[in-house]
C-alpha cells in the first residue's frame, strides 16, 4: 500500500487547473500546472524545445479558459504566422482533456532544436480563441493580430483588445537534461467589472518577486498556495480540476470522415497504398487495412444508390 507521503506526492505531481474568485469580488484568477500533459504533447509529437514551450503555453491557455466553461464544451487557442513555427493550436474541454499539435514552416526531423528566436511564430499573424459552447449553434470566434513574442504575450493583448478586460498572464517552462518539458504552469489573474485597477497592479508586483512558477511548483507549491501568495485578498475557489492530454480521435471517428470524401478518392489512396491516417491532434496512427477499404467503399456505394 502506498504511504501518506507517497499519495502525497501523487496529489502534488498530478496536472490540474484552479480558478478563484477572491471574497471582495475584485479579481478572479485561474492557475494552472500541466507539466504531464504538455510534456506527453512533446513526446507524442517529437517536438524540439521552442516549439513544445510554445504548445505548452497554449495547452495552459486553451485550459485556463476552458475551466470558465461548463461540462463538455470547449476552447480552442491557435496562433498562426509567418515564423520558423507556423502554427501552434490547443483544445481544452472544461472536463481537463487538454491536446494540440506545432506545425513547422519546414518540416523537421523529430526533435532536432530550432535555431532559438525571439519570435518564433513571426511577426505577422493572427491569434484566434475559439469557444464551442452548448446554447450556441456556431462556435464564437475573436481573432487579433499576433503579437510579437509568446503565447502569454499573445494572450495578455488578446484580452485587452478584444475582451477589454484588465488581465495579467504568466507562463512558465522548464526543460531537463534531455530537452524534455519537465514543468509547465501558468497564472491568470483579472480585474472584476468595476473593480479597483490598483488591485491588478498588486498581483502584477507580487508576480515580479517570487520565484518562477515552475520552482515554486518543483518545490511542491500547490495551484491553491500560489494564488494566496499572489492575490491580496481571500478567495474562494470555484473550481479544481485535473487535467489529462486526451483526444477524442478513433480509427472510428477517422472512417466516418473518410466517408464524406467522394468514393474515386478512396479508390485512388487504396490504389496508392495510402492507407495511414494520422490524428494531426495527437499524432495517433492508424493504418487502413484493405478489408476496412472495402468495407469503407461499401458504405459509400449504398448511401449513393
Ligand atoms: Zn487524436
Amino acid at each position: 500500500m502506498a504511504t501518506v507521503e507517497e499519495l502525497k506526492r501523487q496529489f502534488q505531481q498530478r496536472d490540474r487547473v484552479v480558478r478563484v474568485l477572491t471574497v471582495d469580488g475584485q479579481l478572479r484568477a485561474v492557475a494552472i500546472k500541466n507539466s504531464r500533459a504538455a510534456r506527453t504533447a512533446q513526446e507524442r509529437h517529437g517536438l524540439e524545445p521552442v516549439g513544445a514551450r510554445l504548445l505548452a503555453q497554449a495547452l495552459a491557455a486553451s485550459a485556463l479558459l476552458a475551466s470558465f466553461l461548463k461540462g463538455e464544451e470547449r476552447i480552442l487557442v491557435e496562433a498562426e504566422g509567418d515564423g520558423p513555427i507556423q502554427k501552434v493550436a490547443a483544445e481544452a474541454l472544461q472536463v481537463g482533456e487538454v491536446r494540440g499539435y506545432v506545425r513547422y514552416a519546414v518540416p523537421r526531423e523529430d526533435g532536432v532544436p530550432l535555431r532559438l528566436s525571439t519570435n518564433p511564430l513571426g511577426t505577422h499573424g493572427l491569434f484566434r480563441v475559439v469557444r464551442i459552447l452548448y446554447n450556441h449553434i456556431e462556435p464564437i470566434v475573436s481573432v487579433v493580430e499576433l503579437q510579437p513574442g509568446d503565447i502569454a504575450a499573445n494572450f495578455e493583448y488578446y484580452f485587452e483588445r478584444s475582451e477589454q478586460i484588465p488581465t495579467v498572464v504568466r507562463f512558465d517552462t522548464a526543460f531537463d537534461a534531455d530537452g524534455l518539458l519537465s514543468v509547465s504552469a501558468g497564472v491568470f489573474v483579472q480585474l472584476m467589472p468595476g473593480a479597483d485597477p490598483a488591485q491588478l497592479r498588486k498581483v502584477e508586483q507580487r508576480l515580479d518577486e517570487l520565484p518562477p512558477l515552475g520552482e515554486l511548483w518543483a518545490a511542491g507549491v500547490m495551484p491553491e498556495a500560489l494564488l494566496e501568495q499572489l492575490l491580496p485578498a481571500p478567495f474562494t475557489v470555484l473550481n479544481s480540476t485535473p487535467i489529462d492530454f486526451f483526444c477524442r480521435c478513433s480509427r472510428e471517428r477517422f472512417k466516418e470522415l473518410l466517408t464524406t470524401l467522394q468514393i474515386a478518392d478512396i479508390e485512388e489512396m487504396r490504389r496508392l497504398g495510402q492507407n495511414e491516417l494520422v490524428c494531426q491532434y495527437c499524432g495517433e496512427r492508424y493504418r487502413l487495412e484493405e478489408r476496412e477499404f472495402e468495407e469503407l467503399l461499401k458504405r459509400m456505394r449504398a448511401r449513393t444508390n
